[in-house]
């Protein structure tokens, strides 16, 4: 294939990173990875594994010189290296100025209103000072501008009470949204400027971590609200001008409306299951997108339920075998692990995608899932009979 002699480098080693290696063997592409962790699951799989911070501007400067292509799998990446390395013929997917946006919570918010899009209204916070002065908009949620992920950078302000214990970086103060659904849609748009997008997922957050529990897909939403959040996500990447792919998040309020909360420029865990449920996964959608092939097609050909595997507390590496053992024997489940090392509670070690027919197949047999791995939180019990 032509593209074998393309060197793309990815920003970031994490899964996300090492899914995309997975789908560039197919493109007969190689990849480098620049990455500061090396115990990262994709310092084993890369041909070119770079030890170093993607935040660096000389180490990101020294990495890209000479790659073909340059892509990110996270938003925390020096923008400015990113500049040189375009200025030196390197080209650069996502454009330095979307990442440089989106890395800034409050940027990209005004960037969509400026658009047209409608978004969570929310203020800029200086400090703890600043969020004083504006007790009377609590309650609200708090958001770091900068560097927040899965939930880390959030806290819901109930009363003025909270603000003492509130962060004290710039931050974002939204309104509360009485929150219906949160969805995600990820689109897709090359330098032809062909666009296209994926079907809504639905994503269901555990309330304690803000983190994501499962997702489902297609999302179970109304036509109306489907078609609007893919009208937003189309129009998102126009006005970006993307080349690559973006995840929009967006909240289905209780009063009806489709509001973007937040967008990732690369691929996305509301991406996981197009692996295995879509014609086309985001990853080799990402890589057509940034090599300059046509997009491919997005049409699901299953129903998914995805499923985070989070470390539980007080599980030994024992138990999580027997688990997945016992999840691998349930039909129609993938197992994704991403190899990490260490077991913090909490950590997302893989993801599991259900596919099926339809959703009340799906429903099934992740109910099967959800059965296996409660049992991890009981470790004494044993075993995971089941079905
Ligand atoms: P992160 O990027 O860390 O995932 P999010 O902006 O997605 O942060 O927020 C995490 C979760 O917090 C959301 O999925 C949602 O459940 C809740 N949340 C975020 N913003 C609001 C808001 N303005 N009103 C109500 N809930 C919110």
């Amino acid at each position: 294939m032509m593209a074998s002699d393309k060197h793309i480098g990815i920003l970031g080693g994490g899964q996300l990173g090492g899914m995309l290696i997975r789908h560039a063997i197919d493109f007969g592409v190689k990849i480098a990875i620049l990455e500061s962790d090396l115990n990262a699951a994709t310092a084993q799989y890369s041909g070119h594994f770079t030890c170093g911070d993607c935040m660096d501007y000389d180490t990101v400067v020294a990495f890209g010189t000479g790659l073909d292509i340059i892509t990110i799998e996270k938003e925390a990446v020096n923008v400015e290296a990113l500049k040189t390395l375009r200025s030196k013929g390197v080209k650069v997917h996502p454009a330095p100025e979307i990442i440089e946006i989106i890395q800034d919570k409050y940027s990209q918010k005004q960037f969509l209103l400026s658009k047209g899009i409608p978004v969570v209204p929310g203020i800029p916070i200086h400090g703890l000072r600043d969020l004083a002065q504006h007790a009377d908009r609590l309650p609200g949620c708090l958001k770091l501008r900068r560097n927040g992920y899965d939930g880390k950078g959030v806290m819901m302000l109930r009363e003025a009470t909270d603000i003492e214990n509130a962060f004290t970086e710039p931050s974002v103060l939204e309104e509360l949204v009485s929150i219906q659904q949160e969805i995600a849609v990820i689109v897709a748009r090359n330098e032809q400027s062909e666009v296209t997008c994926y079907d809504p997922v639905d994503m269901v957050f555990n309330p304690k971590r803000l983190l994501l529990d499962f997702q489902l897909c297609p999302a179970v939403i109304s036509a109306a609200h489907a078609i609007q959040a893919r009208e937003i996500a189309l129009q998102v990447a126009e006005e970006f001008r993307l080349v690559g792919i973006m995840a929009i998040e967006m909240f289905v309020t209780t009063g009806g409306q489709v509001l973007v909360n937040e967008l990732a420029p690369r691929p996305h865990n509301s991406g996981h299951h197009t692996i295995e449920a879509a014609a086309t996964s985001q990853y080799e959608q990402l890589l057509r997108a940034i090599m300059g092939y046509s997009l491919g097609n997005t049409t699901l050909h299953s129903s998914s339920i995805m499923i985070n595997l989070l470390q539980p507390e007080q599980c030994t590496e024992q138990h999580m075998q027997q688990a997945l053992r016992s999840i691998l024997a349930v039909p129609n489940a993938h197992l994704h692990w991403y190899g990490k090392k260490g077991n913090k509670a909490g950590r997302k070690m893989g993801h599991i995608t259900v596919t099926a027919p339809d959703m009340e197949q799906a429903e099934e047999t992740a109910a099967r899932i959800r059965n296996i791995l409660n049992h991890l939180h009981e470790p004494t019990t044993g075993s995971y009979h089941h079905g």
